[in-house]
């Protein structure tokens, strides 16, 4: 099975304070955290 699991989620940055939209895969829920795009941290 290759279920397209994703949901996009709206966090605040803890670094930044910024709104990021964070795009969370099914097999990861939870781990998954991309880089803001605001200030550039991880
Ligand atoms: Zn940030």
């Amino acid at each position: 099975m290759n279920a397209d699991l994703t949901a996009m989620v709206l966090l605040d940055c803890p670094y930044c304070g910024e709104p990021v939209e964070l795009l969370i895969e099914g097999d990861v829920m939870g781990e998954m955290v991309r880089d803001c795009e605001v200030c550039c941290n991880p």
